[in-house]
């Protein structure tokens, strides 16, 4: 039967039957948009200065979807628009009460690469059921392994509970990866720590530069520390080596006696020429680009009974919004999925 799932000509079954090729969703720069991230919900059990103003600016989003409709969305972009990698986030996407059930349909779906980012605060208890429900990885927001530093950039929330956290999910199984905002003067002065308690646990972390979103935007006091100052600070501990990276990864990755690291350079080299990623918020609006607030909604595709065409044309206006570079924007990381 070559590749057919029936012989059109005899009407027979052939088997083994080979599964339907999903087409890559390729934007006009042949870039193969592949990845999103789905927004669960925006609230969050922290505040962190970079992110948001305040923790009063994370509310529920009043017209958030059903857990079964923001499912369904995901599949339908799974099925007909090339989605192949999941990464859940949020707000604290560990605060959703429908987390396991999503992972759950995410998996019968047929998505393999479902991952997570989290604060880690409620990670101890729920890990091995994540990890159950089919959760592979998850990037872990670690900003400071000073306690007093650790609630005073993220305005609430105890290291303590992160570091359990992170036992717990490396007990279960669960891939992690540390992802750290360097602030000048408030957490650059730890860059080597954090890399030695990675090495320990086998976790490689990755340094985050300041991206000028949300409060950050046209904010005068922006606290940026560069991949190149970066680099001189680790360097005065470390012997550093550029290692390869995938081709659409966000970091530059690096290899020092023990293990790897990475620097997410957002401001300073962005990778807005390979961004292969899609966003996805809790009341089911497509945003295509960080540099641009400009968002597509595809929630009233639920009630069409075959939505699958339109889909693909609003996914193509949302990919549209990509701009070339990165320039900030004032949308807030934590309503449209960081
Ligand atoms: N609550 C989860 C967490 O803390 O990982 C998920 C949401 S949080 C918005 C996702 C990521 O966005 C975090 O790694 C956070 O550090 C990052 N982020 C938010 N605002 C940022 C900014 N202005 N610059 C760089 N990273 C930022």
């Amino acid at each position: 039967c070559e590749g057919r799932m029936n012989d059109r000509v005899s009407g027979e079954t052939c088997w083994p039957p080979v599964l339907e090729r999903r087409p890559p969703m390729l934007d006009l720069q042949g870039r193969n948009i592949n990845k999103l991230r789905v927004s669960v919900s925006e609230a969050c059990n922290m505040a962190c200065s970079y992110c948001v103003t305040g923790i009063e600016d994370h509310q529920v989003a009043p017209d958030q979807l059903a857990m079964s409709d923001l499912l369904r969305l995901v599949e339908l972009l799974h099925r007909h628009a090339g989605i192949e990698k999941i990464r859940i986030t949020g707000g604290e996407p560990l605060l959703y009460r429908e987390l396991i059930p999503f992972i759950e349909g995410l998996t019968q779906v047929g998505l393999e690469d479902i991952g997570l980012t989290s604060n880690g605060l409620l990670l101890a208890k729920s890990a091995p059921a994540l990890a159950s429900a089919g959760l592979k990885h998850i990037n872990l927001s670690l900003d400071s392994l000073q306690p007093e530093r650790f609630r005073e950039m993220g305005r609430a929330g105890s290291l303590k509970s992160t570091l359990k956290g992170i036992d717990a999910s490396l007990k279960a199984g669960l891939r992690l990866k540390i992802n750290m905002v360097v602030m000048k003067g408030e957490n650059d002065d730890e860059l080597a720590d954090m890399l030695e308690f990675g090495i320990k646990r086998g976790i490689e972390v990755r340094y985050l530069e300041l991206m000028r979103m949300g409060p950050l935007y046209q904010n005068g006091d922006f606290k940026l520390v560069t991949m190149e100052e970066m680099l001189d600070q680790i360097g005065e501990r470390f012997t550093i080596t550029p290692a390869k990276a995938d081709h659409d990864s966000t970091s530059k990755r690096f290899w020092v006696p023990g293990g790897y690291f990475g620097i997410i350079p957002n401001e300073s080299a962005p990778f807005c020429s390979t961004c292969s990623r899609l966003r996805l918020t809790s009341n089911g609006k497509l945003v295509g680009c960080l540099s641009n607030p400009e968002e597509t909604s595809i929630r009233h595709l639920l009630d069409e009974p075959n939505p699958e065409e339109k889909l693909k044309s609003l996914v193509m206006e949302s990919v549209s919004y990509k701009q070339s570079s990165f320039t900030g924007s004032d949308l807030v990381m934590s309503k449209i999925g960081g």
